[in-house]
């Protein structure tokens, strides 16, 4: 198979969206974050490219500016437009001011990778693609630093980006692309630029067969899939927000299908939906509310040394538990002395099966 680390992540976020993306090859136009994100690596690209002399600060400002103004998107008001355009500038002059282009030594910028992975059972060959950012030689040292630019709010955890299947992948990329370079010598680091942070991690030779051996699974699962009459279901999450396919996918048939047409029950359904929501709400509030008059009632049942505590025309008990805890071992070696042993453990099974029989239709 031959496949790429985003069509991985698709499928791992959700195995439809990955359906109608790499299988259907259905094309959506993209989303305004993605447009807004692929328009800054246009331009940190432009930054880093030496013709022969690094663009200026305003070159790369002017280059961002025309870009945006000549976008597809069409749909944006003016505020969120100008909006936008402003985070865009701002976060790009940050970058520059943080990051002076003759500063580094950028040996490629949006370098393409393919990486072969080959199962040992039947030999089998997949091929994995993709794009990295920017690869950088560390001045005067034997480190190469893989840089991916991140438009997005979220950072990972240092946990979690130990363990992020991309930084594995681009390893792997440049790894195969020169096999001489030591794994301990390949940085692989994050660049959050609505932040201005940077987050680095690393992989040992031992973590890299992991990740080869993590990739064969997700392929193999998803050539289970396609076998199995083309069973990729949908798993929404916040991200379905971000997503092209929302019109044509069954989680979402229903808010598409009330939008284009009347549909018979609407109204009623919808009020059903408020009031359910609505009484939930008030159960959650009644619930942390009658927590807390709980714990102040036993404070004050333990502060006057009461069991029972009277209001008008109602009282309350604190309930006392006892509980024993038996020695298994003691009570066994008593009951078979006196040959009673074997008679209370077939009780002891009948009440259990008692307890765990299912109720017809259960
Ligand atoms: S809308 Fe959500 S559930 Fe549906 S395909 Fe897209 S990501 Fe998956």
């Amino acid at each position: 198979m031959r496949t790429s680390y985003s069509a991985l992540t698709t499928y791992q976020q959700c195995p439809l969206r990955f359906k109608f993306q790499e299988i259907d090859r259905i094309r959506v136009p993209k989303g305004l974050e993605a447009v807004f994100g692929a328009m800054i690596h246009n331009c940190l690209k432009f930054m880093f490219e030496r013709t022969p002399l690094y663009p200026t600060l305003d070159e790369v400002i002017d280059r961002f500016r025309t870009i945006w103004q000549n976008k597809e998107i069409t749909n944006l008001n003016f505020e969120e437009d100008k909006a936008y355009c402003e985070d865009g500038i701002s976060l790009l002059k940050n970058f520059y001011r943080l990051n002076q282009p003759w500063n580094f030594n950028a040996l490629e910028l949006e370098s393409r990778f393919e990486v072969l992975v080959s199962e040992q059972e039947n030999e089998e060959k997949h091929v994995l693609t993709g794009i990295i950012d920017r690869i950088d030689k560390i001045s005067n040292t034997d480190i190469f630093e893989i840089i991916d630019y991140k438009t997005s709010r979220r950072m990972p955890s240092q946990e979690n980006l130990d363990k992020d299947l991309q930084m594995s992948i681009y390893h792997l990329g440049i790894s195969r692309r020169w096999p001489h370079i030591k794994p301990e010598n390949i940085k692989l680091s994050l660049y959050f630029l609505k932040h201005g942070e940077k987050i680095t991690t690393s992989r040992s030779k031992e973590d890299l067969e992991k990740t080869k051996d993590f990739v064969i699974e997700l392929i193999n699962e998803i050539k289970k899939r396609i076998e199995n009459n083309y069973d990729f279901p949908p798993h929404p999450s916040p991200l379905c927000d971000w997503c092209g396919y929302r019109p044509r996918c069954p989680m979402w048939k229903h808010l598409y299908q009330s939008k284009a047409k009347e549909i018979p029950g609407q109204k009623e359904i919808e009020k059903i939906i408020k009031e359910y929501f609505d009484l939930k709400s008030q159960n959650q509030k009644n619930s942390k509310r009658l927590t807390e008059l709980q714990s102040s009632i036993y404070e004050f049942m333990a502060h006057e040394n009461v069991e029972r505590v009277f209001g008008e025309n109602c009282y309350l008990t604190k309930t006392l538990q006892e509980r024993f805890i038996y020695d298994m071992k003691k009570i066994k070696e008593i009951l078979e002395e006196i040959g009673k042993w074997d008679e209370v453990a077939k009780k002891k099974q009948f009440s259990i099966l008692k307890a765990t029989k299912k109720k017809p239709g259960a």
